[in-house]
């Protein structure tokens, strides 16, 4: 569990600044990523739920209009079986056949052929207009099959009115069941300019209609040169004719753009209706919005990412700072030696160690033999040199690593050799008088400057006044003569501390 402690020490880290600041700009990106995705869904579903609908509506208008054209072909091919018609004045024949959706709007023309192609009944003429269509492909296929059911032609210009058009004819049978010729009624194409007018689909949308064969009947935006034109065999009609119905992604075969294809067939008639909307189009506010939020996020993750790292160098040097001063405040600034303080901490640790395993302890308190000569003959200065000398004799004596050399005054300085024994802190209190020996400061001769040590050893529970013991030793020391070791003798319990004196060599 991480407890209020651990965050806040957490928190204090730099390491953990600077993961947060690559962890919490990655988190922003994925969480942005996915809402950018969602974005892209979002116009893709209204996008087709836009053409699904537009199709539907186009759909229906062109199913409804072409059946009404359709209804009245039936009507004139029905009505022209009707007994004594032909004994009827032309007028009232062409009332009877031709009902008044002949005369809608978007409506072209509407006759009748006879078997050699000649115009005999014009809903808009009498008497009718004159003219042969044998040559129309409607008329052939007519002619050549005996199928009564509505028949959609390619697109075509008007002999009568010069307009641009689709057919729907209807074959009328003689009684015997022999050509009797056809019923045509015609949609201007301008009908669906019209209607496609109304829907406004961008710049690069576009609808268009084809016959089952892939003729392609109309376009929007509507463009002569399309007219006519058969795509059958593409990719995209392919998938028209297999399909159905559906929607799809494509490049167009006529202008390069990709678009999103959504079709469906008119009804049961042999048309083919698409809705084509532009891929760039679908997905321009979505890119712009990606850019304005994605240039947000990004610049937003740059800054977390150099806060962060500028927060976790500002703690670094901080720590470095912290930890300097903390060696500096157990140095002593003129000699590099341990100083006072992290001699009694480390003394403190020491013998608690001493005290729980019962390994011996030994202290040296060594002192500069009339250090005051010195510094009144030389100075200051040199005295001072002559205290850095010393500091090197002392931790050129101790090699182990947990020894401790400290400066704990003036010119007293102390070695701490844990788990060392009498014998063994003899032989560094020798090593301390041969290195001062050889200490030869600027100005002073080689042995000009000695030192008295004190020595005590402890185990276990006698730690306690191991300090006070090496002092008195010292003392003694000094009240010898000088430049020599004196060792506090092991202390029987309750007993009188009992000092040795050792001569330096
Ligand atoms: P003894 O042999 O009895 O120890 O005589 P001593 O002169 O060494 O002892 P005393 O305690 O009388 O004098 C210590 C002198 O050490 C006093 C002072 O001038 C000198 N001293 C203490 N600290 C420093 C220091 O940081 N630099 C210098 N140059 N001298 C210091
Ligand atoms: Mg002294
Ligand atoms: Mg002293």
């Amino acid at each position: 569990m991480v407890t209020p402690n651990c965050l806040a020490r957490r928190l204090r880290s730099a390491r953990s600044w600077i993961a947060l600041g690559v962890l919490a700009p990655l988190g922003m990106l994925v969480v942005s990523g996915i809402m950018l995705l969602d974005l892209r869904r979002d116009a893709w579903d209204k996008a087709r739920q836009t053409s699904k609908n537009l199709l539907q509506v186009i759909e229906r208008d062109i199913e409804r209009n072409i059946e009404i054209v359709d209804l009245s072909l039936r009507a004139v091919q029905d009505n022209l079986r009707a007994p004594g018609l032909e004994r009827l004045e032309p007028e009232m024949r062409q009332l009877v056949l031709f009902d008044r959706a002949a005369s809608a709007r978007d409506l072209g023309v509407m006759f009748v052929l006879d078997e050699k192609g000649e115009l005999i009944l014009d809903a808009a003429a009498s008497p009718p207009r004159a003219g042969n269509y044998a040559d129309r492909d409607y008329f052939q296929f007519h002619k050549a099959n005996r199928h009564l059911g509505l028949h959609i032609g390619r697109p075509i210009v008007s002999r009568l009115t010069g307009e641009r058009m689709l057919t729907f004819t209807r074959r009328i049978d003689k009684f015997d069941g022999s050509f009797g010729g056809l019923v045509l009624g015609s949609l201007k194409l301008s009908y669906f300019g019209h209607l496609f007018d109304q829907i406004g689909l961008g710049k690069e949308g576009a609808i268009n209609l084809y016959l089952r064969d892939g003729t392609r009947l109309t376009r929007y935006p509507y463009l002569e040169a399309d007219v006519g034109v058969n795509i059958a065999g593409s990719q995209t009609f392919d998938r028209f004719t297999h399909e159905g119905s559906g929607s799809f992604v494509e490049t167009s075969v006529r202008d390069g753009v990709r678009r999103l294809y959504t079709f469906a067939r008119v009804g049961d008639l042999p048309l083919i209706l698409n809705v084509a909307l532009s891929v760039d189009e679908i997905e321009a506010e979505w890119r712009g919005r990606t850019l304005i939020i994605g240039s947000v996020v990004l610049v937003l993750c740059g800054l977390t990412v150099v806060l962060s790292l500028l927060f976790g160098r500002e703690l670094r040097r901080r720590a470095a700072m912290q930890a300097e001063l903390s060696r500096l405040s157990l140095t002593d600034t003129l000699t590099g030696l341990a100083n006072r303080r992290r001699f009694e901490e480390t003394f403190a640790r020491a013998r608690e160690v001493a005290q729980r395993t019962g390994m011996p302890l030994s202290l040296l308190v060594v002192d500069a033999d009339h250090f005051k000569r010195v510094n009144d003959r030389y100075g200051h200065t040199v005295g001072d040199a002559v205290l850095q000398g010393l500091a090197g004799c002392l931790t050129a004596s101790v090699h182990r690593p947990e020894d401790l050399v400290a400066r704990v005054g003036g010119e007293e300085f102390v070695l701490l050799l844990p788990d060392t024994g009498r014998e063994g802190a003899m032989r560094v209190a020798d090593k301390v008088h041969r290195e001062v020996a050889t200490l030869a400061p600027t100005g002073l001769g080689a042995g000009s400057v000695t030192v008295s040590i004190g020595l005590a050893t402890g185990a276990s529970a006698s730690c306690e006044d191991l300090y006070r013991e090496a002092d008195e030793a010292l003392y003694v020391a000094k009240a010898h003569g000088r430049n020599q070791t004196c060792c506090a003798s092991p202390r029987e319990p309750k007993a009188t501390t009992s000092l040795l004196r050792l001569v330096a060599s």
